[in-house]
């Protein structure tokens, strides 16, 4: 049952009509349980509360997949703009990016291009960008871009999933590159020819994965809601006397909220992933997808209103 409806709403994710309708809608369907508002100003508050409490931030205009120069234009401006107002604001906020918003699917050239814009404006305020990975057909793309901007940039980072057989060894191909290194279980629907299709052997390699790279010494994010995965970390970390400074924890904006503020309260760097913007439909499907217990923060949306 379970696996039907992460195959279904996977298979929502991708449906333009249904996005097209959601865009109108705007933030009915309790996506706004999710996400932080449509537009990177009404975020601010919601950023500025959460850094009172003591969570760092990443925020990630919502969109991907674009093949429209003009659209992918438009999201290098929506980047840039919220680097300055993260700059003028003073926000404990990193950015978060989807290389198919920004032209990965139209040119190399292009995303490279782009990229260099957001990197040298982010460089300004000391701001560190984050190259989120995507399905596995771009994944080696991503990380080739990752690894083009990461010989000129210190403040980039990307995200490896432990789903993907090649994970262990693109670990081992990054660690020349000092990297800064966002650690996931992943997303997309992929199949038992590129990823584990069981969860345990999804869990066991993310473990061997932290385990890598928090002792090849790098900066890294655990990004998971799991406490399984959360207490071998913490349990790591002791074992070898890692300093709490060279890692930290991430979850998503709107979940395990008790969980999160448990970390902070021992002392933990704890980042919420902040999501905005009107392109809420697939990332919203995909949190359905990999929780259905999340229907009740649709259905919450929707009678609220
Ligand atoms: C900050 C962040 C950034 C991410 N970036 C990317 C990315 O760039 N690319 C990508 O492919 N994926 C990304 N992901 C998504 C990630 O790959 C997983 O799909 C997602 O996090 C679900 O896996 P999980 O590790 O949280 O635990 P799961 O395997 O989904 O859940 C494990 C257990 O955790 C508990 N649990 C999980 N969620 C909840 C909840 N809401 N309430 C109560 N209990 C819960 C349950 O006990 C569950 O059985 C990101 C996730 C985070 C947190």
């Amino acid at each position: 049952m379970e696996a039907i409806s992460k195959r279904f709403f996977m298979f929502l994710s991708h449906n333009k009509a249904l996005d097209k309708m959601a865009k109108r809608w705007g933030s009915k369907f309790g996506a706004n349980n999710l996400v932080g508002g449509e537009t990177f100003l009404q975020a601010i508050p919601l950023i500025t509360q959460l850094n009172e409490e003591g969570f760092q931030v990443t925020v990630d205009h919502l969109g991907e997949f674009v093949d429209s120069t003009e659209v992918v234009r438009e999201n290098v401006q929506g980047c840039i703009q919220s680097i300055s107002a993260i700059a003028y604001h003073g926000l404990n906020t990193e950015i978060s990016v989807k290389l198919t918003s920004l032209g990965l699917d139209i040119s190399q050239d292009l995303v490279m291009e782009n990229m260099e814009l957001i990197l040298s404006k982010a460089n300004e305020s000391g701001i560190t960008v984050t190259l989120d990975m995507e399905d596995s057909s771009r994944c080696h793309a991503i990380l080739d871009v990752y690894k083009k901007l990461r010989q000129k940039y210190d403040n980039v980072g990307t995200v490896i999933q432990s789903y993907l057989y090649v994970s262990d060894k693109d670990v081992d191909d990054l660690n020349q590159f000092s990297p800064y290194l966002r650690l996931v279980k992943g997303a997309y629907n992929e199949s038992g020819k590129v990823a584990f299709q069981e969860k345990k052997k999804v869990d066991e390699n993310l473990k061997h994965l932290i385990k890598k790279q928090l002792l090849n010494g790098h900066y890294t994010a655990i990004a998971s809601h799991d406490e399984a995965i959360i207490d071998y970390t913490i349990g790591l970390v002791k074992e070898h006397n890692i300093p709490n400074d060279r890692f930290e924890f991430q979850m998503l904006y709107g979940m395990r909220n008790q969980l999160q503020s448990e970390l902070l309260k021992k002392g933990y760097t704890v980042r919420i992933y902040l999501p905005y913007g009107e392109d809420w439909f697939g990332y919203f499907m995909r949190r359905l997808a990999e929780r259905p217990a999340n229907i009740a923060f649709a259905l919450k949306g929707i009678f609220s209103k």
